[in-house]
């Protein structure tokens, strides 16, 4: 099998497919559309806050699950493995169980996941098991109502602690969890959120916030960072290290000497991993980015609708692969944040 290998000699193994750019939550760090953000940026942030003027795709922009699962299939064919459904809020996309199943049903796939904000999962949550399933990770930046909302502009952590709880039952194990982790905002609930995945069984990820927000008004300082955070865990938990199962893997994992689950941190500005990457996206209206932060896109929906065949796409896959960046410039003068923000990209 001809493997999708880059310029840099990482082989590419995960693919993240974003099936909509739109989203029911406004959270702080990637859509800061909320009254309660616009004060938390004007009190921290210098400069005024440079909007990114997201417009919605039409949804006539959007690749077909037809779509989707042939190019699911013909970069399986080149060793891609993992995929992970994105976006927005891939559940505002009508009939996701449908696609889960075209895709789980591909062979070469081994890893399926989906990751949501929870709030629409109790509705599908049987059916996307049914349709194959196995893994699902959700993002709890607060277990305090008020500030859960503070975050995410809506007031859903009823919902998304239910949600938690049916995926559990579901045996959609392990439950992984994502939080950004914003000085001022969130950092004191830090040995909560990880108490409360030791009591539940879950796997936690404390993630660095990046320069991805649509208001354009991230600054180094509202990072908390890794080894911040761990100081923190470290002082409320003993905490054992956990080997990295997969080179690739971009957490720094641990499991609590005592109790279930576990914490990791995904530190992309602190510490890049950019050396280990095995990923590529794919955005809603289909186009390939490399990386997070790539400031070029390769139109793949074009390919398709222009008649390419799959022996072509694989062609055109393995040749914009060998464009993915060495890494991301966070920190240094050159960065420039992309035009398309996280939720436009699928995080
Ligand atoms: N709406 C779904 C959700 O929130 O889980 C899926 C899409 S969301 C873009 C995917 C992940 O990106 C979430 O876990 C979110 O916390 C993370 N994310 C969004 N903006 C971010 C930022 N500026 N820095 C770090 N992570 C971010
Ligand atoms: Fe929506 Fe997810 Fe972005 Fe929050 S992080 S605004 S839930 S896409």
């Amino acid at each position: 099998m001809t493997r999708l290998t880059d310029a840099h000699g990482r082989q590419i193994r995960d693919l993240r497919i974003s099936i909509t750019d739109r989203c029911n939550f406004r959270c702080l760090y990637c859509l800061p559309e909320t009254e309660e953000a616009a004060n938390f940026y004007k009190r921290t942030s210098s400069g005024a806050p440079r909007p990114i003027q997201h417009e919605w795709k039409p949804r006539s922009h959007f690749l077909t699950y037809e779509e989707i699962t042939r190019v699911v299939r013909v970069a399986s064919g080149l060793g891609i493995s993992k995929i992970r459904l994105t976006g927005g809020e891939p559940l505002l996309r009508r009939d996701v169980p449908r696609l889960v199943e075209s895709i789980a049903a591909l062979p070469g796939i081994e890893d399926l996941a989906l990751t949501t904000n929870g709030f629409l999962f109790a509705k599908y949550a049987q059916a996307l098991r049914d349709a194959g399933l196995r893994r699902v990770t959700f993002s709890l930046d607060s277990l305090e109502t008020g500030n859960f909302k503070k975050m995410t502009g809506r007031d859903g952590l009823e919902e998304l602690l239910g949600a938690i709880d049916l995926a559990q039952k579901l045996g959609m194990n392990p439950v992984k969890v994502n939080a950004v982790v914003i000085r001022g905002l969130n950092d004191h609930e830090v040995p909560a959120m990880a108490g409360f995945a030791r009591k539940h069984g879950l796997v936690m990820r404390f993630i660095e916030f990046m320069p991805l927000d649509s208001g354009r008004a991230w600054q180094a300082d509202h990072v908390v960072t890794g080894r911040e955070i761990l100081t923190q865990l470290r002082e409320a938990f003993e905490l054992e290290p956990l080997n990295d199962e997969h080179a690739a893997a971009t957490a720094k994992r641990w499991r609590f000497r005592e109790g279930a689950g576990e914490v990791g941190l995904i530190m992309p500005v602190s510490e890049p991993f950019c050396g280990q990457c095995n990923r590529i996206r794919m955005t809603s209206d289909g186009h390939v980015r490399t990386c997070l932060f790539s400031l070029q896109e390769h139109n793949l929906k074009k390919q398709m609708r222009d008649g390419a065949g799959d022996a072509d796409l694989a062609k055109w896959l393995q040749a914009v692969v060998l464009h993915k960046e060495a890494g991301h410039r966070i920190g240094q003068a050159q960065f420039q944040q992309p035009d398309r923000t996280m939720s436009g990209i699928g995080g």
